[in-house]
């Protein structure tokens, strides 16, 4: 990370970066509030992007919809938002390029061959005669890997020995989460990651690749999930209601809870992030913050 001579980030560039998959439910508004929050905070920039790569599971409008909710609740992008399904020219550049520096290899396992442990290697060292390459892997170079979260203190990951070496490309074709994610990253110059935690583990797999890749891994911060009354992450798997915009102020604060914080006045949603950004502001000590 480029940091001035007192560590401050000279700019900031946050992301929200939704599956369009179905509307946002109260779980994933926590993860938008929380890195909107951190990005006006921090005087800086909040982006959209559309993560619509994973096509099976693109809901068609999804996402026009879901940038009306955000609309409703006043959460503003400052840059025209991106679909992924418009840049596979840049990922199919990215790949080309981890080839090149020989970081990736052809896989032709079969799911059936593989016991969901780490992957073993098994086509580290190349293809038999003839044999078609079904994936595409990244050979992850060995050692631990060690970062502070922002909200979740020091982790660490040994990649190698506990993921193994993970999809670029799967076998249906498509790019993978891991891969593009760190590529758009990279490209919009995100600098914070703002998420929730469920993707606390995928951190790691991502500051390896962006490394590969040549960019500087963006600060994280991941924040607490709502769970349902079973202990179950809110999810539009397990069919969450989409938001309540009768009321937009108590969405948000309901969304503020989560995060922690108590509730406070607001007559309306411009009220009530004109309140909220300075409570975030000295919630994670960021007291230069406009
Ligand atoms: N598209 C991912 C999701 O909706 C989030 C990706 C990210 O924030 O890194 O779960």
């Amino acid at each position: 990370m480029a940091t001035g001579a007192s560590g401050a980030i000279p700019f900031y560039r946050g992301r929200f970066a939704p599956s369009p998959s179905g509307p946002l439910h109260d779980g994933s508004l926590v993860a938008a509030m929380a890195s909107y929050l951190d990005a006006r905070a921090h005087g800086g920039k909040w982006l959209l992007r559309i993560e619509d790569i994973d096509t099976p599971r693109v809901v068609d409008g999804a996402d026009h919809y879901i940038m009306q909710q955000l609309q409703t609740l006043g959460m503003h992008w400052d840059e025209p938002p991106v679909w992924q399904s418009e840049r596979l020219s840049l990922y199919q550049a990215a790949f080309e390029q981890l080839k090149a520096g020989g970081h990736v290899y052809g896989c032709a396992c079969t799911r059936r061959m593989l016991t969901g442990g780490p992957y073993p290697g098994t086509c580290r060292n190349g293809l038999g005669e003839g044999v078609q390459p079904r994936a595409w892997r990244l050979k992850v170079p060995p050692g631990r890997r060690s970062f502070i979260d922002r909200w979740q203190g020091p982790q660490s990951q040994d990649v190698a020995t506990e993921v193994g070496d993970f999809i670029l490309r799967r076998a249906d074709g498509l790019w993978a989460y891991q891969f593009v994610v760190v590529v758009d990253d990279g490209l919009q110059e995100i600098t914070d990651v703002v998420r929730g935690v469920d993707l606390l583990d995928s951190t790691a797999r991502q500051q390896t690749l962006a490394e590969l890749l040549g960019q500087v891994p963006p600060r994280v911060m991941h924040v607490p999930l709502i769970r349902d009354e079973s202990g179950r992450k809110l999810s539009k798997q397990n069919h969450a209601p989409e938001l309540d915009l009768s009321s937009p102020v108590r969405t948000l604060q309901r969304a503020w809870q989560a995060l922690g914080f108590e509730p406070f006045p607001a007559a309306d949603i411009d009220e009530f992030w004109r309140k909220a950004v300075p409570h975030w502001a000295a919630r994670h000590g960021l007291g230069g913050a406009r």
